[in-house]
């Protein structure tokens, strides 16, 4: 499952790069958007590759 802090994030765009369909991104509040929680298989790995590429820490992953 993953966790995205939408209030620590500085909107750098690693986790929507790493993974994007995991995290979007809303223009408007220049910020990352989760677009899904339950997360599995290769979306699990990119997710835990945006979690330590994310600058803000704003993403956390729990099994
Ligand atoms: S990598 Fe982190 S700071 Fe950057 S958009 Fe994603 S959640 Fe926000």
């Amino acid at each position: 499952v993953v966790d995205l802090d939408r209030s620590a994030c500085q909107g750098a765009a690693n986790c929507v790069g790493l993974a994007p369909d995991v995290f979007g991104y809303d223009d408007d509040a220049l910020k990352a958007v989760l677009l899904v929680e339950a997360v599995s298989g290769e979306d699990a790995d990119r997710a835990r590759e945006a979690e330590a590429a994310c600058p803000a820490l704003a993403i956390t992953l729990q099994s």
